[in-house]
């Protein structure tokens, strides 16, 4: 078999970053992965540090942190080459390291992200004197009055209206926004006719849940032309199209760009010969395959995908490569008795650890594979959700191990 210049593992944002960044850079790339990954259950914003000025934050952090590792210039590079792929699928993300953009939740609190689908950018409500919130009859979990309450805690002075339409999807049965959104893709006109009648101003804003198609903005562009008011996405409980529109754009660009994506493929354990990985092994039903690599980007989730297992207590598992896993010693550094207790869980920061080239690294800091490089969610050191810092790293330690 042909050996590709890069073989990525895992296919969410952390592995569909790495693998397109190596294919910008003309590397043959193979990517191997199974399970759907966690996009299409992500919001679809992109969070690097909560703080006012995440920039600024990332560089006071200690040393040991995955930022220090990855560097600012890979951060500002790997921020606008994410932002060039989602353009190019007429998906634009708003925002910068050295900002914080609102966006409304799907019960009407702000959550802040420096980098937001466009559809999403709620800063431009600031300026709007009255707010639509629309409510889809059947669609789960979106209620406007409970969204209306929230948000009068941010926009003072302002008009809110309740509204409620019916779009007869599956003929009345409770759907999620991803049923809605598929169901309207395509097929935008029942939507738009609905909020045209509500002869919305340019000084007003619509509100709506995340139902706005699932490939790039095409369906909000349909909508949006046929109103004078602006129109914007609310966050939703997961499956999330923004999310998934997400991974649409990834998927577009890895195709057009040539990389192989072998989908089902669980890679069960790497070939290595001394400090070199030549290889990596993928079992399918009934054999065994060896893919051989010039370089391996191991981008397979922490905990929740499987990256990272933990049968014994105090004895977590990177299982293709045996990588030593770094995790806080003593039960008593595990977790804090309460869960929303403003610091961060000693578990959350369980991950491998590695050098300033994003290779994994024993206790004592020694390099133990020359080209195998560690990206996104497995990254040990710190607690990304707490820190809300997941979405920017996976895509900035991904662009940097893809593209040293
Ligand atoms: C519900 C939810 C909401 C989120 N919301 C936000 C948000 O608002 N902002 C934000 O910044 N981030 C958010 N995130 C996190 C964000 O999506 C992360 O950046 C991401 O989960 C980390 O990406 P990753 O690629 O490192 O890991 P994952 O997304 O976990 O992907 C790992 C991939 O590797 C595959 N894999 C694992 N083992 C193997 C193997 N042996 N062989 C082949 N493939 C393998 C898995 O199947 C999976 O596809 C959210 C995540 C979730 C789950």
């Amino acid at each position: 078999m042909k050996t590709s210049d890069v073989i990525v593992i895992g296919g969410g944002l952390a592995g569909f970053m790495a693998a397109a960044a190596a294919a910008s850079r003309k590397q043959s790339v193979t990517l191997l992965t199974y399970g759907s990954g966690s996009l299409p259950l992500a919001s679809g914003a992109i969070d690097f540090f909560d703080a006012k000025i995440p920039e600024s934050a990332i560089k006071d952090l200690p040393d040991t942190h995955p930022y220090k590792k990855i560097g600012a210039k890979a951060l500002d590079d790997a921020t606008k080459f994410f932002c060039e792929i989602t353009a190019q699928a007429n998906l634009p993300y708003v925002g910068r390291l050295s900002t914080q953009i609102p966006i409304v939740t799907a019960v009407g609190t702000l959550k802040y992200s420096a980098l937001v689908p466009e559809s999403m950018d709620a800063s431009k409500i600031i300026s709007k004197s009255k707010i639509f919130v629309v409510e889809i009859a059947g669609l789960k979990d979106f209620y406007a009055s409970m969204i209306i309450d929230n948000l009068k805690k941010h926009f003072h002075d302002r008009t809110f209206q309740a509204v409620k339409i019916d779009l007869k999807l599956l003929g009345g049965r409770d759907i999620t926004c991803m049923d809605a959104a598929q169901l309207l893709t395509d097929n935008e006109q029942p939507l738009a006719n609905e909020l045209k009648a509500l002869n919305a101003t340019p000084d007003d804003a619509i509100i709506i849940p995340p139902i706005l198609g699932v490939a790039g903005n095409f369906s909000r562009d349909v909508v949006k032309t046929q109103l004078r008011a602006d129109i914007f996405e609310t966050t939703c409980l997961p499956p999330s199209p923004a999310g998934m529109r997400l991974q649409r754009a990834f998927m577009k660009y890895l195709q057009k760009s040539g990389v192989k994506i072998l989908e089902n493929s669980k890679v069960v354990r790497g070939v290595v010969e001394g400090k070199k990985v030549t290889g990596v092994v993928v079992e399918n039903v009934v054999r065994e395959k060896t893919f051989p690599a010039r370089k391996v980007i191991l981008a397979t989730g922490g905990f929740y995908s499987g990256g990272i297992t933990l049968r014994d207590f105090d004895k977590p598992k990177e299982p293709i490569f045996d990588l030593p896993v770094f995790f806080p010693e003593g039960a008593e550094n595990w977790s804090n008795t309460e869960l929303f207790s403003g610091k961060p869980q000693g578990f959350s920061t369980t991950g491998i650890l590695t050098d300033d080239k994003l290779r994994p690294v024993d206790s004592s800091g020694k390099v133990l594979f020359d080209n195998l490089h560690v990206v996104g969610a497995n990254l040990g050191g710190c607690d990304k959700i707490f820190e809300r810092s997941s979405g920017g790293i996976a895509i900035s330690s991904a662009f940097k191990a893809a593209t040293i």
